[in-house]
């Protein structure tokens, strides 16, 4: 069978790639292909910090811009605190 939204759904994660690498720092997040992995900057553009694109305990890649442990071994990926209260600032109360 196979609906037209499964479809939609395949095809957009292939324009964005497959895996997602991510900052530790300050939760910057970025899907890329394989194929141009060698290629991509291991610096996050927005802090500097060095991004995460596989476990650091089993090299396994990272399919989910959300992860916070690793879907292969369950080390964690990141501080869960971080990924538990909201990155959005609440905006000062100017008018
Ligand atoms: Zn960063
Ligand atoms: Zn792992």
């Amino acid at each position: 069978m196979g609906s037209a939204a499964d479809w939609l759904r395949e095809e957009r994660r292939k324009t964005l790639g497959d895996w997602v690498a991510f900052c530790k720092a300050c939760g910057h997040g970025q899907r890329y292909f394989v194929e141009i992995e060698a290629d991509l900057e291991s610096a996050c553009p927005t802090c500097g910090e060095q991004l995460l694109f596989r476990c650091p305990s089993c090299e396994a890649r990272i399919s989910s811009m959300f992860a916070v442990a690793c879907e292969e071994c369950e080390a964690p990926l990141r501080a869960s605190e971080q990924f538990g209260s909201p990155i959005r600032r609440p905006k000062p109360g100017r008018r």
